[in-house]
């Protein structure tokens, strides 16, 4: 069973990740979101094993001694990690999966895995940014007030990514994601290891 694709997808929180790769493992077979643990408060509508893995500071600091995480990162003073078992089980399954992460876990990511795909979500401007993140009415003041600060220093690492998508129109933007996932599905190594059958037979 050849392994499936790791996709890292990073933005500035209100960009538009979240509603991006859920349309896009709508519409796409064979891939899934990864599933994150969190320290972070659980939001009005956001369903537990769902959205993330809600945990304790102590059970997400037993996690980090016992190396369950592949990745993990302190974000707005909140910890957030991937668990590495439930990433690599998905992979060795062949799923592609998509972590989304912010840039220290990428960073922790392409050490650990070079091979993975990272891409980077920016607003169209910082005014439709601020309007995002207090448009989706799931934060308060404050909150909004330190993600707009954090915005800038999250997509400062822009450039440490293999592809930047910009989220104006979201159909467009949604296609260049899906575009991206479809094109690595399609590299020569990739459809030898899924069509090794096909090419067999075709160069008997
Ligand atoms: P959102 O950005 O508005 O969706 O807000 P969240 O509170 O859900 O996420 C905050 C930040 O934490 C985002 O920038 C994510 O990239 C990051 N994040 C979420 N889960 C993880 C994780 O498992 N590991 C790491 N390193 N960062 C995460
Ligand atoms: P993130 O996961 O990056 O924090 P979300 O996916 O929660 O962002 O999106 C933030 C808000 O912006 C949501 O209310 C979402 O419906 C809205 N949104 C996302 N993309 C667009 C877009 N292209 N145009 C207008 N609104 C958008
Ligand atoms: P939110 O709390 O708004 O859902 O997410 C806030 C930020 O945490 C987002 O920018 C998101 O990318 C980041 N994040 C979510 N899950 C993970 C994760 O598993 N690892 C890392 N490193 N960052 C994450």
């Amino acid at each position: 069973m050849p392994q499936g694709t790791l996709f890292i997808v990073s933005a500035p929180s209100g960009a538009g990740k979240t509603s991006l790769v859920r349309e896009l493992i709508e519409r796409l077979d064979g891939i899934q979101v990864s599933v994150s643990h969190t320290t972070r408060p659980r939001r009005e509508g956001e369903v537990d094993g769902v959205n993330y893995h809600f945990v304790e500071r102590a059970e997400f600091e037993r996690m980090i001694d016992e190396g369950d995480f592949f990745e993990h990162a302190r974000v707005f003073d909140n910890y957030y990690g991937t668990s590495r078992r439930a990433v690599e089980e998905l992979l060795a399954a062949g799923q592609d999966v998509i972590l989304e992460i912010d840039w220290q876990g990428a960073r922790q990511v392409r050490e650990q895995l070079p091979d993975a795909v990272s891409i980077f979500i920016l607003p169209p401007s910082r005014e439709e940014l601020e309007r995002r993140l207090s448009g989706r009415g799931t934060d308060e003041h404050a909150v909004i007030a330190s993600r707009m600060r954090e915005a800038v220093s999250e997509m400062s690492h822009y450039d440490e990514y293999d592809y930047v998508v910009i989220n104006d129109d979201f159909t467009t933007a949604e296609q260049e994601l899906q575009s991206l996932v479809i094109a690595r599905r399609l590299t020569t190594e990739r459809t030898r290891e899924r069509h090794a059958p096909l090419l067999a037979s075709l160069l008997a």
